[in-house]
């Protein structure tokens, strides 16, 4: 008798779980599958150009970065400026209270496990892109819909599964691209890789360096053309960057051709590309910032300032950003300074950022905001505060933090 009831309820309970799964899968999804990336036609320029730092990407309706307990994605919608979980589930109970805590359970389509890197998010046509790292099989370029309701582990790129292995990757034409640091033969290694965006599709090694702290880095998509900086360093002055030997080498891949090239032989910590103008702009290191007409390689400085050691640079297509990294080179020294320019060098904007920035990110943004994150919280503020003639500061006031829908 016992055993019939246990039997009673078991199957009450399947059918029930098969009603719960048909009313999720009617009501909450939109969609049953992903976006067919080799379908994309729009949107395929890369655009982590202007958000390097793999905190924040964007597509054409809003940005996607990490709720301050780094479990949940958040989506910033361009209208109404506030901030969601991405999860879409009528039936979801996240709740979320005024200090940004988040209370979901797993099955939210915003909770991202620990498996999931969060050092970069990247976007490619509508879907959101994270790398997962998958138990002893590596890491996992991982293929997310706009309204987070699915996901998929669309290829692996390593099967190195600690993720500080990884420190940049760009999706740009149909291809993701990035660089994997390991350790071969107690030689320490940096590698380009490059792979289609297509299901259990196998990366190709384009490039590496050798040598001590090699580093593949600000690896940048323009049009038919991949930028990278070769990065190595002596070793006598890892813990003094001013004395350090800094050796930076600026390279292209052409896509077409699957060629490598030199750019410029100079040593430039940081680039932009103008591809409208097929103008170069660049920092060389220790020194000023360039500009290079990519057709005659006719170069000019056109930017200098102290403490311009190294250099962030960004471009927005209309500025030049420049930010000087101060804070990250000199501990104590708080003469952090950001400043806009315009294609002759010419100052259109210093940026103040909120006092606490600090050792904070500045991202140039796209063409409707600039964002900076300290402390777990994002500011931004709309680029139509760079246009007004009337100050030439943008102060710490007029940022805005995120905030919540
Ligand atoms: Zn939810």
């Amino acid at each position: 008798m016992e055993r019939k009831i246990y039997k009673k309820s078991k199957s009450i309970k399947i059918v029930t779980m098969i009603m719960l799964v048909m009313i999720i899968s009617s009501c909450g999804n939109k969609k049953s599958s992903l976006e067919d990336l080799q379908k994309v036609t729009t949107n395929t320029e890369d655009k982590s150009n202007n958000f390097a730092s793999g905190l924040i990407a964007n597509t054409d309706t809003g940005y996607y970065t990490w709720n301050i307990d780094k479990k949940h994605m958040m989506y910033f919608d361009n209208e109404s400026e506030k901030q969601v979980i991405l999860c879409n589930r009528p039936d979801c109970e996240h709740k979320y209270d005024a200090d940004g805590s988040v209370t979901t359970d797993v099955k939210c389509n915003g909770y991202f496990s620990d498996e999931y890197s969060k050092n970069h998010i990247l976007t490619y046509g509508n879907s959101i892109f994270l790398i997962k790292k998958v138990n002893k099989k590596g890491l996992y370029l991982t293929q997310i819909a706009e309204d987070g309701h699915y996901r998929e582990e669309l290829l692996c790129l390593t099967e190195n599964t600690s993720e500080e292995s990884l420190n940049n990757i760009i999706l740009h034409r149909g291809y993701c691209y990035f660089a994997i640091e390991s350790m071969k033969d107690n030689i320490a290694v940096s590698e380009l890789y490059r792979v289609q965006l297509k299901k259990d599709a196998k990366p190709i090694k384009i490039d590496e360096i050798q040598g001590t702290s090699p580093i593949i880095m600000h690896i940048k998509g323009y049009e038919d053309e991949v930028y990278y900086v070769k990065f190595t360093c002596n070793s006598e002055s890892l813990n003094n960057p001013l004395d350090a030997k800094m050796s930076y080498e600026l390279k292209k891949y052409d896509i077409k051709a699957e060629t490598i090239s030199d750019v410029l032989d100079e040593n430039i910590d940081d680039y932009v590309v103008d591809t409208v103008n097929n103008v170069l702009y660049y920092h060389r290191c220790g020194e000023a910032v360039y500009k290079c007409d990519l057709n005659t390689l006719q170069t000019e400085q056109i930017y200098s300032d102290n403490n311009l050691i190294l250099c962030k640079l960004m471009y927005d297509g209309t500025n030049i950003y420049i930010d000087n990294l101060q804070t990250y080179i000199c501990d104590g020294d708080i003469d952090r300074k950001i400043y806009a320019i315009d294609s002759y060098g010419n100052i259109v904007k210093k940026i103040e950022c909120p006092v606490t920035f600090d050792k904070g990110i500045f991202e140039c943004g796209d063409s409707k905001y600039l964002f900076n994150y300290t402390y777990d919280y994002w500011n931004y503020i709309g680029k139509d505060s760079l246009n007004q003639n009337n100050n030439d500061v943008i102060t710490q006031e007029e940022w805005k933090q995120i905030e919540w829908e």
